[in-house]
């Protein structure tokens, strides 16, 4: 921490970046982190993979997020005069796709704040607590080691909120401790509003968005309760079919898992050139060797995630064998 301390008070400009295909962590802690920031008066530019899901632009900050995908040229330029970068919720340089190059060509000091297992080594700081719920409960602790809790705001503890909440599904999965729900009162008691943030993010839907969660839970998961395993697939047609949009299937991987005794589920997406694959476990059943030993991918304990570049059919195939269903 004194290094990290050092190393800010003499940073003038500052960029966070966090992992492809955003979520409410990414955004929560990367625009917390933020704004602390621009308290200290640095200049601090948020830059993520791609597009982030509508449901998270009501925090403060989110238009001014730059999408690397789509504003390569400004990005590249802003790295290039960084000289601290932060890596927000992801350990790895393949969960950021193409904003990669830039950051391996940075000399600026970079920084891991996250809560995923195994961090590669490519940073020369890390924050890192492999057992904490959420890279945004990590961003508090970090301020809080900086002796820095009195900067926080209504501001910052929204971001800080959304983030906890996201990643521990409403404070219910086992990551959620007493400490996290410590540090909801507090941002409670800075102005955050929980059942405000709570409808900003899952009373937003369109119409077709619930329609397609219907659809895929009556029409398209199957369920092996001999193998307390479970799955719902959806081709690109499906996905077109309900005005499928970015975020639409946040969360839909949970579902099964609500059902008696499944104890592992999977969502698995045909996406353009390749196909998606999402795994949530509980109890005695870890998905992250899964994810990493048969997908490609990595993650948590209860929640990782992967990609084939198959067919959506060979995909399925794979799952139903990891699953025990198909020999
Ligand atoms: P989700 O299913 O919500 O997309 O992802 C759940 C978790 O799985 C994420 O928090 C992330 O840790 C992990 N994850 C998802 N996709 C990948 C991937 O392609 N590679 C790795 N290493 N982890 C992933
Ligand atoms: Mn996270």
């Amino acid at each position: 921490m004194e290094k990290i301390r050092k190393v800010l008070e003499s940073a003038s400009n500052i960029v966070i970046t966090a992992h492809k295909s955003p979520d409410g962590d990414a955004i929560g802690s990367s625009l917390a982190l933020f704004h602390y920031l621009n308290k200290l008066d640095k200049k601090v530019t948020v830059i993520v993979p791609d597009a982030f899901p509508v449901f998270l632009n009501w925090m403060e900050g989110s238009d001014n997020i730059l999408l690397y995908d789509m504003q390569t040229e400004l990005a590249d330029k802003v790295i290039e005069a960084a000289d601290v970068i932060f890596s927000l919720d992801y350990n790895g340089l393949n969960r950021i796709g193409d904003l990669r190059n830039p950051l391996e060509k940075s000399t600026a000091v970079k920084i891991v704040i996250d809560h995923h297992q195994d961090p590669q080594d490519f940073a020369d700081h890390y924050f890192v607590d492999t057992e904490c719920c959420s890279a945004s409960q990590l961003i508090y602790e970090f301020i809080e080691k900086l002796d820095d809790l009195d900067k926080l705001d209504k501001t910052i503890g929204e971001c800080i909120y959304c983030g906890i909440m996201t990643d521990t599904g409403s404070f219910r999965y086992p990551s959620t401790t007493s400490k996290t729900h410590r540090i909801i009162a507090h941002l409670i008691d800075l102005g955050a509003d929980g059942s405000i943030i709570h409808q900003e993010v899952f009373d937003t839907y369109s119409e077709e968005r619930l329609r397609l969660l219907g659809y895929a839970l009556t029409e398209k998961m199957k369920v092996f309760p001999e193998y307390n395993a479970a799955y719902i697939s959806l081709t690109q047609e499906e996905l077109k079919r309900f005005s499928f949009k970015n975020g639409d299937a946040e969360g839909l991987v949970n579902y099964p898992l609500s059902i008696n005794g499944i104890k592992f589920t999977a969502l698995i997406t045909e996406k353009e050139g390749y196909v998606s694959l999402s795994f949530r476990s509980k109890d005695d059943f870890y998905v992250n060797k899964i994810a990493n030993e048969h997908f490609n991918g990595g993650g948590h304990v209860y929640a990782a995630g992967g990609m084939l570049e198959t067919s959506l059919d060979e995909a399925v195939s794979r799952v139903e064998q990891v699953m025990g269903v198909k020999k």
